[in-house]
C-alpha cells in the first residue's frame, strides 16, 4: 500500500481497496496536507491503523505535522480509528453526537452492534473508546489551510461534511452523504432521516463545488460533474423519490 496524491493539496491514505488500501472494511481517508502541516479526514475502522499511519510518514516525513482528525460520522468504518490517531497525537475533532458516541464508544448509537449482527464487520470487531475527542464548531485552521465544517444529518445524526477552500476551487469531503454521480447512502437504521437527508443535500447542491472526495469509492476531480452529481440527488429528493443508493 502506499499514499496516492489525488491534488496538489489532497492525498488518500486509506481504504478498502486501491493503491491506498488499508483494510477490507476503511472507507477512504484523505490527508489534507500544505507541504508543512496536515489534517486528517476520517480515521477508518483502526483495523488498518498501522498501515495508514506509515501512508501518512510517506508524505509528510513525520506524524508531528499532522495536527488533527476529523471524523465526517460517527459510523464504525469512518470512527473506529479515532483512539489511534489520539494515540499519534491528533486531535480528533467531531460533531457533538460522533464526539458523545467515541467517548462512550456507543456501538447502539452508532449502529455498529446491529452493523456486526448483520455481518457488516467481523464478529470481534468492537468500537473502542477515544478519551480526547472533542466537538468542533465552525471552521477549523491548520497552517495555511482552512475547513469549513457543515452539518449534514441524513445518513445518520451528527453527520458533518468539509469544504476546503483553496485558491484552485473549492473540495468537498461528503463522508456518506453524497457520491460522484448522485448516489446516496439510505439505511434501515433508526438514524437515517430522510427528510433531514433531502435538506442536506439540497443544501450541498447550491454550493459552489469543484472536487468531490466521498468516503467510499472514487473520487470526482471535474467540477461540472461534481456540480451534476450534487443536482442530481438533490432534484430526487426535490420530487419526493430517492437518489439511486450508492450500496445496492
Ligand atoms: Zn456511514
Amino acid at each position: 500500500m502506499t499514499a496516492v496524491r489525488l491534488t496538489p493539496t489532497v492525498w488518500q491514505v486509506g481504504g478498502a481497496d486501491g493503491p491506498a488500501a488499508t483494510d477490507g472494511y476503511d472507507a477512504n481517508l484523505y490527508l489534507v496536507w500544505d507541504g508543512r502541516c496536515g489534517m486528517l479526514i476520517d480515521a477508518g475502522t483502526g483495523r488498518g491503523a498501522r498501515r495508514w499511519l506509515d501512508n501518512i510518514v510517506e508524505v509528510t516525513g513525520d506524524l508531528r505535522a499532522v495536527e488533527a482528525v476529523l471524523i465526517t460520522h460517527y459510523h464504525a468504518d469512518h470512527a473506529g480509528g479515532a483512539q489511534r490517531a489520539a494515540g499519534a497525537l491528533f486531535s480528533v475533532l467531531g460533531s457533538e453526537r460522533t464526539v458523545a458516541a467515541l467517548l462512550a464508544a456507543d456501538e447502539e448509537a452508532t449502529s455498529l452492534a446491529r452493523a456486526r449482527r448483520a455481518g457488516v464487520y467481523p464478529d470481534d470487531y468492537r468500537l473502542v473508546a477515544c478519551p480526547s475527542a472533542r466537538a468542533v464548531h465552525g471552521p477549523v485552521g491548520v497552517g495555511s489551510l482552512l475547513f469549513d465544517v457543515r452539518p449534514a444529518p441524513g445518513h445518520c445524526d451528527g453527520h458533518i461534511v468539509v469544504e476546503l477552500h483553496e485558491p484552485g476551487g473549492v473540495s468537498l469531503f461528503t463522508g456518506d452523504v453524497v457520491f460522484p454521480g448522485g448516489t446516496v447512502s439510505v439505511q434501515p437504521l433508526p438514524d437515517c432521516r430522510l427528510s433531514d437527508y433531502a435538506d442536506t443535500v439540497a443544501r450541498l447542491a447550491e454550493r459552489p463545488v469543484d472536487a468531490i472526495f466521498p468516503g467510499h469509492g472514487p473520487v470526482e476531480l471535474d467540477a461540472d460533474r461534481c456540480r451534476a452529481s450534487l443536482r442530481s440527488a438533490a432534484d430526487a429528493f426535490g420530487r419526493l423519490r430517492l437518489p439511486p443508493n450508492f450500496i445496492s
